[in-house]
């Protein structure tokens, strides 16, 4: 589904370039549940807007299901962006003044899809969140936990190939990040292809194969024998 051979990533800063990522080469197959761990500044939001077409690489290339999309134009690339892509952040990026609902739905409009439909459609993935009854609720009407619940049913609606998660817990407490893991484990056992950014071991703990970038290199890649259910 990805796979990516030589991929660098350099940022023009003032007169210098900031080589960032320094050749990646990753294969991740349909199904697969990865934690993407390493320390701060090592590259993994980097990589994960390639991943996502959020971004295209300086070099190397990318292919995402058999399209090779490091070479893709701003349009191109958005329209792969809707369909096969769901991205869960760190701080949820809801529209504040917005239904549960039609935050949900949103990313059906992008795609073209009648009201009725985007409305049926949004509804069956909030209560597949366990937001049945919050869909008339704005973000501020939430709790965070809800609120990420939210966003990761809008990753969904547009039943995506790939739910990328850049630290989807790192706002939210304890108690709430077992609560999004969870959701995370179902929707990786509905066979979806999961790829979260973690810092924390524990939250690593749940994915089957764990990936440590260093310095804009892949400095580990390993299976992880018994992931937390
Ligand atoms: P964190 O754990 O803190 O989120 P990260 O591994 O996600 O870190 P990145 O956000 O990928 O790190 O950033 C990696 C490096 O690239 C950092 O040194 C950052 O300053 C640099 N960088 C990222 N984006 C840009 C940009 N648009 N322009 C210049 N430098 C950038
Ligand atoms: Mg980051």
């Amino acid at each position: 589904i990805i796979d990516i051979k030589g991929i660098t990533r350099n940022f023009p800063l003032g007169n210098e370039v900031v080589k960032v990522l320094k050749g990646i080469d990753l294969t991740i197959n349909k199904g697969e549940y990865v934690a993407l761990m390493g320390p701060s500044g090592s590259g993994k939001s980097t990589l994960m807007n390639l991943l996502g077409c959020l971004d295209t690489p300086t070099g190397g290339t990318y292919i995402l299901n058999g399209k090779d999309v490091s070479k893709m134009s701003d349009n191109e690339l958005a329209e792969i962006r809707n369909k096969e892509i769901g991205f869960v952040f760190q701080t949820f990026n809801l529209l504040p003044r917005t239904t549960a609902l039609d935050n949900v739905a949103l990313p059906m409009v992008y795609a073209g899809h009648k009201k009725p439909e985007r409305n049926e459609r949004a509804s069956q993935v909030l209560t597949q969140v366990g937001l049945e009854d919050r869909m008339d609720h704005k973000p501020n009407q939430l709790s965070g936990g809800q609120r990420q619940r939210v966003a990761v049913a809008r990753a969904l609606v547009n039943h995506p190939s790939i739910i990328l998660a850049d630290e989807p817990t790192g706002n939210l407490d304890s108690k709430t990040s077992v609560e999004i893991m969870n959701l995370f484990n179902e929707i990786h056992a509905n066979g979806n292809t999961v790829i979260l950014v973690t810092h924390e071991e524990d939250i690593a703990a749940y994915a089957h194969r764990v990936i440590r970038l260093r310095d804009g290199v892949i400095e580990s890649d390993n299976i992880n024998p018994n992931p937390h259910r």
